[in-house]
């Protein structure tokens, strides 16, 4: 039947639907990364989208499962993307396209960036801001579209004029007639609104917060490192997210913003291009994470460099910002912070997320490190257990890839299978 349906697909030039039998998958290699080490051969039996039984060399397919031979592959719990921006892609039309698009046209645009998102393995993601997310979660979980897990944060918290206000750059005429926005759009300037803000967001079917703890590259504004929040309003966001079981990630590129962000507790710090001593210090003592998104500061350093790309505005900040986000990763990496991977992609372009482990590797990581952070790093800042690590009772999120990722960690970018909750998406042409 299935091949019959196959040879239709062909016929049609369609996609073929994406298997969700039991399957034996016979890998050459497994990396474990709950210990960090590469192991031998293993066969993953899954059932019902679980990892049932992971056994030591090449067995025979388990009763009423399908073999799927990986011999010449390494396989790997799927990865996590703890950053990114799902809703868009950055381009030098990004600025106008605000005004001339529907929040549709971005929704269809999102529908090729979840699917690429998957298939270079990443199957969870963090999206962390934008209006789109949680529907885009909602079209994936109903099997509408093909893409990652998605946790949305849905519309990033700022504070007026900051980072992620949604009116930064509108010109007077338009601000009047729009009003100053609210906690309902997401920018707050009291402790009260601090509490509504994340009310208001648990009412939208967000699973993360999200702030802007200081300016940003990218947005329409001057100051890439001020702070932009009292303790007390962090503090506020962080016990009121509590509430309703959330985590709170924070962007931070300045150095004092990042440090009330992470007294106040927040779960991780993104991009932390200024992290001092003192920050690391009292990160490494609240157990906060470290998301550094080398790609996102490295892609803009670059495009900083082409005449029109970013508005002049914006020009300084990603030229100076973005070249420094890989030394500090380095850096952080070696005082003992705690670091999970994400990429910022719809900064860069998405499907490319893999050049982030490559990044981390070239600012001193060990690529099992490397693997780690993408894996069952990325599950403790989720706050689950069920993902991460190839072991029985699992989600069934795994990927390979020709050679070893350990010994040469550019082979996360040839990744031909994935599988995600027990659902093959991709497999190896033979
Ligand atoms: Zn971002």
């Amino acid at each position: 039947m299935r091949h019959r349906l196959l040879t239709v697909c062909i016929l049609l030039g369609i996609a073929m639907p994406a298997t969700a039998t039991d399957n034996s998958l016979q890998c050459g290699k497994l990396f474990d990364s709950r210990s960090g080490k590469m192991q031998g051969a293993h066969t993953i039996v899954v059932r019902a989208g679980k990892i049932a039984e992971v056994l030591p060399g090449r067995a025979e397919a388990a009763a009423g499962t399908e073999a799927v031979d990986l011999s010449d592959r390494t396989c790997m719990a799927g990865w996590t993307d703890l950053h990114v921006h799902l809703g868009g892609e950055s381009s030098p039309q990004s600025y106008s396209e605000g005004f001339r698009l529907d929040d549709i046209d971005f929704a269809f645009r999102s529908i090729g960036y979840a699917e690429k998102t998957l298939m270079a393995g990443f199957t969870s993601v963090r999206d962390l801001g934008g209006g789109i997310s949680p529907h885009l979660r909602d079209a994936v979980n109903k099997g509408l579209v093909k893409g990652p897990r998605i946790w949305a944060a849905g519309k990033s918290i700022a504070t007026t004029g900051g980072h992620a206000d949604p009116t930064n750059g509108y010109n007077s005429e338009l601000s009047h007639l729009l009003g100053p926005p609210g906690p309902t759009e997401g920018v707050i300037n009291s402790i009260a609104d601090a509490r509504q803000a994340v009310r208001q967001r648990y009412k939208e079917g967000s699973d993360v917060i999200k702030i802007t703890a200081t300016g940003g590259v990218l947005s329409y504004a001057k100051s890439g490192d001020a702070p932009q929040f009292t303790v007390e309003e962090v503090k506020a966001i962080v016990d009121t997210a509590n509430d309703y079981g959330y985590k709170v990630a924070a962007h931070a590129h300045g150095e004092e913003g990042m440090y009330r962000a992470v007294a106040g507790g927040v779960t991780s710090i993104e991009h932390g291009t200024l992290m001092s001593d003192r920050v690391m210090t009292l990160m490494k003592q609240k157990g906060t994470w470290y998301v550094p998104t080398i790609y996102a500061g490295r892609f803009v350093a670059d495009k900083a460099k082409i005449d029109g790309y970013f508005p002049d505005v914006v020009r300084p900040k990603a030229a100076r910002i973005g070249a420094m986000i890989q030394e500090t990763a380095g850096r952080a990496y070696r005082s003992g912070v705690k670091i999970a991977f994400g990429t910022d992609m719809g900064v860069g372009p998405h499907g490319d997320n893999a050049r982030e482990f490559l990044y981390m590797v070239e600012a001193g990581m060990p690529a099992a490190y490397a693997l780690q952070a993408a894996t069952i790093h990325a599950a403790s800042v989720l706050g689950v257990d069920d993902q991460g690590v190839v072991e029985v009772g699992k989600r069934a999120d795994i990927v390979a890839m020709p050679g070893d990722p350990v010994a040469d960690i550019s082979n996360t970018q040839k990744v031909d299978f994935v599988m995600k909750d027990g659902t093959i998406y991709r497999t190896p042409a033979r």
